[in-house]
């Protein structure tokens, strides 16, 4: 490319990125988070079908060396392409038909020039050449990063989990959460003694010279791109299979430290149980090419697809204690991350902001897991302690395109909320249909907060809109308040809701007399008359929604 037109460009690319920044992220003081996440025409015009990763690992000086191809089709012309890869890593070339291309850099932006004609069916493949020293985690997998460990006989330990940091932390690609790719390839070599675990399949192991073996994964399934992983470390793995709900078979694979097997072998059979159990609500495990996996990692664990990080230490609960405070001796790891596998990795998220669907959803499995095993006092018991785990800090939801992930509440308010949005429709029949067709709609898609909201108000029948923005989209739970007195021969009710939303309303049920009376509360005082009945006889029904204060 001539240089002056290459200088134009460049500085048309970073105008353009600056005044959209000054557009969008005025209260954001992370500009890089913007540029990840909004999806401006030089990502949106073009659409990932597959990436081929080929890694070297070089323990010492904890860096690695790769080459990622990137197949795309194009959704139009395109002169100017953006690729993501975080800062610290060094681009080696970019080559498109055997042809060095001219790329430029600006925070975790790599913008290629290239005149990029949308000519026929036939896919675009760029490839990248790129090395560096990945971001190491602090607190894996909440901070995200890489983990370089030792398992306790000094063996290599070492794996990755990049879920809200973004996938572009260690290899190019789109970093948006709403472009899977249909499959992703990932081959590493390694030294014999050590084995690469990947997503999806292993399609080749290959020995070489030097005492080194060739490792080959291949993911046969769309896949978001901070689940596409690796663990490596001195593993056996562990062979099972289970019939589906389908009358499928299912391969389970448990990739564990040599010195665990014993106990690996009885503690994972568990996970029949957990995986019968979601596909009686939610339908046939979805990835059954690729099978199901846990793969033991060295930090608590991630729901990375079909290889699901392990770090629970084979013990009951969250490394021992009770996390469930009713005395669940389930494995969380298992219970809550195979829910992903339906909530967050079948059906993703559009966008970090929609993070609360994945969450809520997969903390709301583990109750109905406890419902269909234990019976629906177990359920209630179940779902009611998660409230001491909620910190009503921030919403659960986020700003859109600004890569920020709301407040942890979406996963205990969120499970709270869906719990009292069954008990406001009261038609199960009606919640779990609408709850499992909106998994098949958008099996292996994405969806996004407002078009789950809009499924699932069509499917139930009922405008739940409201409820979700009063839960997630506040700070502050509504909450009831009310207070009854005796009035002769009936009682008088004073109720309202504190909530944010002036116009909230949403319907309680209490019980007088053993009837079940259902009264539409709002956020102004209503007064209601129980007719026949005293205040001492009248019961509110905790355990069914969410907040009550007097
Ligand atoms: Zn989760």
């Amino acid at each position: 490319m001539h240089k002056i037109y290459f200088m134009w460009k460049v500085f048309f690319i970073i105008i353009c990125i600056f005044f959209c920044e000054n557009i969008y992220s005025q209260s954001i003081n992370n500009n890089a988070d913007y540029i990840r996440g909004f999806p401006n025409k030089f990502r949106t015009s073009y659409d990932v079908k597959n990436y081929d990763i080929s890694l070297d690992f070089d323990f010492n000086s904890k860096s690695i060396k790769g080459v990622c191809k990137v197949f795309f089709k194009l959704l139009g012309d395109l002169d100017t392409l953006q690729i993501d890869l975080y800062e610290n890593m060094t681009i080696d070339s970019i080559v498109v038909d055997n042809q060095l291309l001219d790329y430029f850099r600006y925070r975790g932006a790599v913008s290629i020039l290239h005149a990029f004609r949308k000519s026929s069916d036939n896919l675009n493949l760029i490839t990248i050449y790129y090395h560096g020293e990945p971001h190491v985690a602090i607190k894996p997998p909440w901070d995200g990063g890489f983990v370089w460990s030792k398992d306790k006989e000094g063996n290599p330990f070492i794996g990755v989990s990049v879920e809200g940091v973004g996938a572009s932390l260690w290899y190019p690609c789109k970093d948006l959460l709403s472009d899977k790719p249909d499959s992703v390839k990932l081959r590493a070599l390694l030294p014999s003694d050590l084995m690469l675990v990947s997503n999806g399949q292993l399609r080749e192991v290959v020995l070489m010279d030097n005492n080194k073996t060739l490792y080959n994964w291949f993911v046969g399934y769309p896949i978001v791109n901070y689940n596409v992983t690796f663990y490596i470390g001195k593993y056996v793995h562990l062979k099972d299979s289970m019939q589906t709900v389908d009358n499928n078979w299912l391969s389970l694979n448990y990739y564990v430290l040599n010195y665990n097997k014993d106990k690996a072998i009885k503690h994972f059979n568990q996970t029949k149980k957990v995986i019968n159990s979601y596909e009686h609500y939610f339908g046939e495990y979805p990835f059954l090419r690729d099978g199901f996996a846990l793969v033991e990692s060295p930090y608590a664990g991630m729901e990375h697809q079909s290889a699901i990080a392990y770090g629970n230490s084979y013990k009951d609960g969250y490394d021992g204690y009770d996390y469930s405070q009713i005395g669940l001796k389930e494995d969380y790891i298992i219970l809550h991350e195979a829910a992903h596998e339906w909530w967050g990795n079948s059906l993703s998220m559009d966008d970090l902001s929609d993070m609360w669907i994945n969450e809520a959803l997969a903390t709301y499995s583990e109750c109905l897991y406890v419902e269909l095993n234990y019976g629906h006092e177990m359920y209630n018991r179940y779902v009611n302690a998660k409230r001491s785990y909620m910190l009503n800090d921030k919403p659960s939801f986020s700003a859109k395109y600004f890569n920020q992930m709301g407040s942890f509440d979406m996963y205990y308010k969120g499970a709270l909320m869906f719990h009292t949005i069954r008990n406001v429709l009261q038609n199960d029949s009606l919640f779990f249909n609408a709850l499992k067709q909106i998994l098949i709609g958008y099996k292996y898609k994405n969806i996004s907060t407002e078009v789950f909201i809009k499924e699932f108000n069509l499917l139930t029948k009922y405008d739940f809109t409201d409820i979700f923005y009063e839960f997630l989209g506040h700070t502050e739970r509504p909450l009831l308040s009310y207070k009854c007195v005796n009035k002769k021969q009936n009682v008088s009710c004073r109720l309202n809701w504190v909530s944010d939303n002036p116009n909230f309303v949403m319907p309680i049920e209490i019980e007088s007399k053993g009837t079940r009376i259902r009264l539409d509360v709002k956020n102004t005082r209503n007064m209601f008359v129980i007719k026949d009945t005293e205040a001492s006889e009248i019961k509110f029904l905790k355990e069914n929604l969410f907040y009550f204060k007097k």
